[in-house]
């Protein structure tokens, strides 16, 4: 039988919450259930956000709600080279273009489409899909740009993707999406569009970096909030063309602040280092995040 392998992936971006506190200490606990891993991975690709002095603070904050996690944690920065071998695999497939469209131009493309009465096509989070110019460059054109010394975002060309796939793709979800999804959940990664696999700046995404990890550290349990309910059919396509493992999924409740809100890095409030210098206990914040039945 295989060993089940949990774990929770902080991005060193902000301070941990009590959402993240919920996150982690679910996943610590379902390790433990199931005789299984916990493993702690920090998601710090976008190095211009996240910091060293950010990622010790997490290690504080678990280590204090008492969570214990195997050595060495993996940090994500340390493995550019992972995501490139992957994204080089992908282009060998012809399944990525370089874009060179900035974001300003993107909006002002969609501006002007809305603009003629075209209402614009948006992702699960809301944001606009990519337009398809850049896809549609010939080849010696995009080399033209490139050798001009434009930047470029390296893109998955979702709809070669899904064609060269030439089935459709599903998860197990054993908690909910947010309109109550789950069980057997058919993914639908064309909502998506040609998502971002790698920029200039940061050399993978947050969706390659994900899938290139939890296949690497063969995780067969993501345990995450239901706000990445919809990114796992990207996760989902993806492990599929890299003919990756496939992991179980539970998407569980997000905690939400005073508002209804999720909460957010800055919310100091819900910060569990400002509990902690407020006097709150290891086991208040059990009581708080819902987790103080004994196993
Ligand atoms: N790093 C992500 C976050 O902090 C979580 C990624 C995941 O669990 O898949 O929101």
């Amino acid at each position: 039988m295989t060993v089940p392998v949990f774990r929770f992936a902080p991005s060193s971006n902000g301070a941990l919450h009590l959402g993240h506190a919920y996150s982690a200490m679910l996943n610590h606990r379902l390790a433990r259930e199931a005789g299984g891993r916990f493993l702690l991975r920090i998601e710090d690709i976008d190095t211009s956000r996240c910091s060293p002095e950010l990622e010790q603070a997490i290690y504080r904050d678990l280590e204090w709600l008492g969570i214990e996690w195997e050595l060495p944690v993996r940090r994500q920065s340390d493995h550019f080279e992972d995501y490139r071998a992957a994204l080089d695999r992908l282009e060998d497939a012809g399944l990525v273009y370089p874009s060179f469209m900035t974001r300003g131009e993107v909006r002002a493309f969609i501006a002007e489409a809305a603009a003629e009465g075209k209402p614009w096509p948006r992702d699960p989070d809301g944001a606009p899909l990519f337009p398809s110019i850049d896809r549609e460059r010939a080849p010696s054109e995009r080399k033209r740009l490139a050798a001009e010394g434009l930047p470029f975002a390296w893109r998955l060309d979702m709809e070669s993707a899904c064609t060269a796939l030439g089935h459709g793709v599903d998860w197990d979800e054993e908690g909910a999406g947010p309109c109550g999804e789950t069980g057997r959940v058919r993914a639908d990664p064309r909502a998506w569009g040609d998502v971002v696999l790698a920029r200039k700046e940061t050399p993978t995404s947050y969706h390659l970096a994900v899938t290139v990890d939890d296949a690497l550290q063969g995780i067969t349990h993501v345990v995450r909030g239901r706000d990445l309910f919809f990114a796992t059919a990207v996760h989902r396509l993806l492990q599929e063309l890299m003919g990756l493992p496939v992991p179980r999924y539970y998407h569980h409740a997000l905690m939400l602040g005073a508002d209804g809100r999720k909460l957010s890095k800055s919310e100091g409030d819900t910060g569990i280092a400002a509990l902690r210098k407020a006097g709150a206990t290891p086991a208040d914040i059990a009581r708080m995040v819902g987790l103080d039945n004994p196993l």
